[in-house]
C-alpha cells in the first residue's frame, strides 16, 4: 500500500460529514478533543432526508444553530395523514405530552448538512471535505489507523484514540467488521424529485409533512423553501422493479396518479431537478460499539423513512457518542460500561419506531391514524412518538404501550370479523352445492 503523504495524529477520527457526524465532532471539538473529521463529498452536496421533528430542535439549540436552523427552514407544525373521503387529520405537535417544541423545521439538506459542517469546523474540528476514508482498523483505545484518499490523490494516514463511524448508508464500519444485516422484516426502496407549483395545505397546516399510502407503499409530501416541495415514494421494492425502460420521472407521476389526493395538490406543478432513486435500504448492524469505536446515525442502522426520525436519530447518537468518548477517553476502564448503556438507549429508540413502521401500511394501523381516539391521551402519546419523544418521557411509553394494545385487539377484532365473513360463504356455498336454497351474494 501507498505511503501516506501526510500523517495526522488526532484523539477522535469522525467519518462522515452529515449531521451524525458533525454533531459528534461539534461535541468532541467543544469538550477540547482534537478531532479530524473527513468527508468524502463536498459540501453543499444533496442528501434526502428533509424533514425535521421537533425532539431535533433543542440538540441544534445546544449546539448554538437553531437559529440559523430556522434561517433555512419552514416552519413544520405537525405531520398530516389522509382520510378516506379526501380530508385529512393533522397530529400537531402542540399537542404533544412532553416538553418537545411544538414544532419542527423542514430544510433542504445540501444547505443544513453544510451549515452544520461549518459549525464543527467553528468549534475548532479539523473538517476536511473531498476526503474519503478507505481503509480503518480499530484496534482498541489509542489504537486506531486510517487511510484516507484526497480528491486530488494524496493519501492521508491518520492515528487516532478513537474512532466514530458516521460514513451514512456507505456503513464503512459494518461492512469492513461484517456487522450488517438487512433488515428481514422490512424491505423498501425509494423514488423521489422536487417539484414547485404544488398546492400546499391550508392556514396553518401550509407546512405540514403530508403522507399518503396506496397500494405498493406511501408517499410524502415535504415544503421546503423558495415553493419548493419534496414529493417521493417509498416502495416496495418488487414494485419499483415494474420501472418499464427506467424512466424514473414517468414512474414517479405515474405512481402519484395512484394517490388520487395526493394527485389532486399536483395539477399546476412543475418538476425542478433529478428524479432520484435508492435501493432498498433498510439494515441494521450486529453491534453499535466496540473496544475504540462507535457507530452512530445511518452508520449504525436505517428502518424506514415514514416518520422523520433519521436526522433526529443521527444527532441523537451523534450527541450520545461524544459524551461516551469523552467520558472512555478520561478513564479508558469504563469504556464497555458506556458503550453497553449507549447501546441499550439507541436501540430503545429505534425499537418504538420499529414497531410503527412495520405496521403502518396495514388496514387497521392506517385506520388508527386517520380516526385516532384520545382515549386516556393516547392520541396524545403518539404525537409525542412523532416528535422524536421516544428515549426519556415514561407517560409518553405508557400511551405507545395502550396505542400498540388496541392496535392488537383492533387486528383480532378485524381478524375475527374476516373469519367469520370467511367461514359464512364457505357455509352459503356448500349449501348451494348440497341443493340448498340460501341464496349466494353475487359480491
Ligand atoms: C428516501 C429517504 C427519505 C428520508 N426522509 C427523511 C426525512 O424526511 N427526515 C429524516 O429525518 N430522515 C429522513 N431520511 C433519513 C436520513 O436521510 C438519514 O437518517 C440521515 O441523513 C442520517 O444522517 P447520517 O449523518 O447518519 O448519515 P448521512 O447524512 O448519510 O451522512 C453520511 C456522510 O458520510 C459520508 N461518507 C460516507 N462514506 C465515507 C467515507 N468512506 N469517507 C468519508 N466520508 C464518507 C457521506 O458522503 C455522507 O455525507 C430519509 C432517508 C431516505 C432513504
Amino acid at each position: 500500500m501507498q505511503d501516506p503523504d501526510e500523517t495526522i495524529d488526532c484523539d477522535v477520527l469522525v467519518i462522515g460529514g452529515g449531521p451524525a457526524g458533525s454533531t459528534a465532532a461539534a461535541f468532541l471539538g467543544r469538550a477540547g478533543r482534537r478531532v479530524l473529521q473527513l468527508e468524502k463529498d463536498r459540501h453543499p452536496r444533496f442528501h434526502i432526508g428533509e424533514s425535521l421533528l421537533p425532539a431535533n430542535l433543542p440538540i441544534l439549540d445546544e449546539l448554538g444553530v437553531l437559529e440559523k436552523t430556522r434561517a433555512l427552514g419552514v416552519y413544520k407544525p405537525g405531520a398530516d395523514f389522509p382520510r378516506p373521503d379526501g380530508s385529512y387529520q393533522t397530529f400537531h405537535f402542540r399537542r404533544a405530552l412532553g416538553k418537545t417544541p411544538p414544532h419542527a423545521f423542514q430544510v433542504k439538506r445540501e444547505e443544513f448538512d453544510a451549515m452544520l459542517f461549518a459549525h464543527a469546523r467553528a468549534a475548532g474540528v479539523d473538517a476536511r471535505e473531498g476526503v474519503k476514508v478507505e481503509t480503518i482498523e480499530p484496534d482498541g483505545i489509542g489504537a486506531v489507523t486510517a487511510r484516507a484518499r484526497c480528491a486530488n490523490g494524496r493519501v492521508l494516514g491518520v492515528r487516532a484514540r478513537y474512532l466514530v463511524d458516521a460514513s451514512g448508508r456507505d456503513t464503512l464500519l459494518a461492512n469492513r467488521l461484517g456487522f450488517k444485516q438487512k433488515n428481514p422484516k422490512h424491505q423498501s426502496a425509494a423514488i423521489f424529485a422536487h417539484f414547485r407549483g404544488v398546492a400546499l395545505r391550508e392556514g396553518e397546516d401550509a407546512g405540514n409533512i403530508s403522507i399518503y399510502n396506496f397500494a405498493h407503499g406511501w408517499c410524502w409530501f415535504i415544503p421546503l423553501r423558495d415553493g419548493c416541495v419534496s414529493i417521493g415514494c417509498v416502495c416496495w421494492p418488487e414494485y419499483l422493479k415494474t420501472r418499464q425502460g427506467g424512466d424514473n420521472a414517468e414512474f414517479l407521476l405515474t405512481t402519484l396518479r395512484m394517490m388520487s389526493h395526493a394527485w389532486k395538490r399536483m395539477e399546476n406543478a412543475e418538476r425542478i431537478g433529478d428524479v432520484r432513486v435508492t435501493g432498498n435500504y433498510s439494515y441494521t448492524c450486529t453491534r453499535m460499539a466496540g473496544p475504540g469505536f462507535v457507530m452512530v446515525g445511518d452508520a449504525w442502522a436505517f428502518v424506514d423513512p415514514v416518520f422523520s426520525s433519521g436526522v433526529y436519530l443521527a444527532m441523537h447518537s451523534g450527541k450520545q457518542a461524544a459524551a461516551l468518548i469523552d467520558a472512555a477517553l478520561n478513564a479508558p476502564a469504563s469504556e464497555r460500561a458506556l458503550q453497553a448503556r449507549f447501546a441499550r438507549r439507541i436501540r430503545r429508540g429505534v425499537r418504538v419506531f420499529s414497531w410503527f413502521i412495520y405496521r403502518f401500511n396495514s388496514p387497521v394501523m392506517r385506520q388508527m391514524f386517520a380516526e385516532p381516539r384520545n382515549i386516556l391521551r393516547v392520541e396524545d402519546g403518539v404525537v409525542s412518538m412523532l416528535a422524536g419523544d421516544v428515549f426519556d418521557n415514561a407517560p409518553v411509553m405508557r400511551r405507545v404501550y395502550l396505542f400498540r394494545f388496541i392496535y392488537a385487539c383492533q387486528s383480532v377484532l378485524g381478524l375475527r370479523s374476516w373469519f367469520g365473513e370467511l367461514l359464512a360463504r364457505r357455509r352459503q356455498a356448500k349449501s348451494v352445492f348440497s341443493g340448498g336454497n340460501t341464496p349466494v351474494d353475487p359480491a
